[in-house]
């Protein structure tokens, strides 16, 4: 049967984002906790259908290192899409939970995102686009997947006056306005590990560049909140390039990420090698996932024994 509000109970509110929120619901029907986002659109109607076409792709997906979908409809002015509910949330929410994420939890997220990239792409020829730890999930058996893939061409279109498609995420060369690739989510992956297995965002405002000594927890505190102002201002109505300050913050930000030299993750040995790797600023010389999945490192995650339930258990 299909999906509809009608049968959908809400049960709490996920979280918001750029282009909507997302509700853990009930599918009452057939008692299936769901994870339902809503995302505004501005589109005319044969736009709408057209993007809901391009969602059935993501309905298709079967991967370990995706999350499932179970449909998408539209309620007007709305389109909603259902998907599987991750009960430990996304990784932003992790680290800011649990602070700097185990080394060992961080590689096997470098994993399964590399998986998932070379799933959507060989299988669907999709690129995913908007690698962040908010759109890499976890749940309680251990599982960590990727959500919010850019299957929809049309559906990146029309989330009307938002700033999507710019992220803090983003590659030198996306800044720059080339083309997006596989390429380009490895940059996002190498920032995303960084911040997870320093609990913090790895840029610091060149008002305040004190990188050098990055261990003490109260330095920590104070870059998560700086983390979570960008994180804010990219949040906000969207910014605009009339918007003051907050574009010039924003601005600097993508100044940093394309003219000074890419940050790394101060882990000696295959982490550091890896990260390197996934942040090379030329992306020519960048490793595609298939090349990375070569890595020590990845070898390590694919013998690893770490226990992700057990981790897990442990908030
Ligand atoms: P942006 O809009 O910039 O991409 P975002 O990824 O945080 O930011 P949303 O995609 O709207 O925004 O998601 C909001 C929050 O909902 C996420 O941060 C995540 O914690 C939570 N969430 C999303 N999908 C699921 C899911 N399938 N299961 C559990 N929680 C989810
Ligand atoms: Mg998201």
């Amino acid at each position: 049967a299909d999906l509809k509000n009608a049968d959908l109970k809400s049960l709490a509110e996920l979280g918001q984002g750029n282009g909507g929120s997302v509700e853990k619901v009930e599918h009452v029907p057939s008692g299936t906790i769901m994870a339902k986002k809503i995302v505004l659109i501005d589109a005319k109607p044969s736009v709408r259908k057209q993007i809901l076409r391009e969602l059935q792709i993501m309905h298709s997906c079967r991967s370990p290192f995706i999350v499932s979908s179970y449909g998408a409809f539209l309620a007007e002015p709305n389109i909603c899409i259902c998907m599987e509910f991750m009960d430990k949330g996304s990784f932003d929410g992790v680290y800011k939970k649990v602070g700097a994420i185990p080394i060992d939890v961080v590689r096997q997220v470098a994993f399964s995102v590399l998986e998932g990239l070379m799933y959507l792409y060989d299988v669907h020829r999709i690129i995913h686009r908007d690698i962040k730890p908010s759109n890499i999930l976890f749940n309680s058996l251990g599982e960590i997947k990727l959500c919010d893939f850019g299957v929809s061409g049309e559906l990146i279109n029309s989330i009307a006056h938002t700033f999507v498609g710019t992220s803090i995420y983003m590659s030198p060369e996306r800044i720059q306005g080339a083309e997006y690739s596989v390429k380009s989510d490895v940059w996002s992956l190498g920032i995303s590990l960084i911040e997870l297995a320093q609990g913090r965002f790895p840029f610091a405002s060149t008002s305040d560049s004190d990188d050098e000594n990055d261990s003490d927890l109260e330095d920590t505190g104070a870059k998560t909140e700086r983390q979570q102002t960008w994180h804010a201002r990219t949040h906000s109505t969207g910014v605009s390039l009339d918007g003051g300050g907050m574009t010039m913050s924003i601005i600097e930000l993508m100044h940093q990420i394309v003219k000074e030299p890419a940050p790394r993750l101060r882990f000696a040995g295959s982490p550091e090698e890896f990260v390197d790797a996934c942040l090379l600023k030329d992306p020519e010389e960048r490793k595609t996932p298939k090349e990375l999945l070569k890595y020590a490192w990845m070898q390590q995650a694919l013998r690893s024994t770490f226990d992700l339930k057990a981790w897990a258990s442990t908030f």
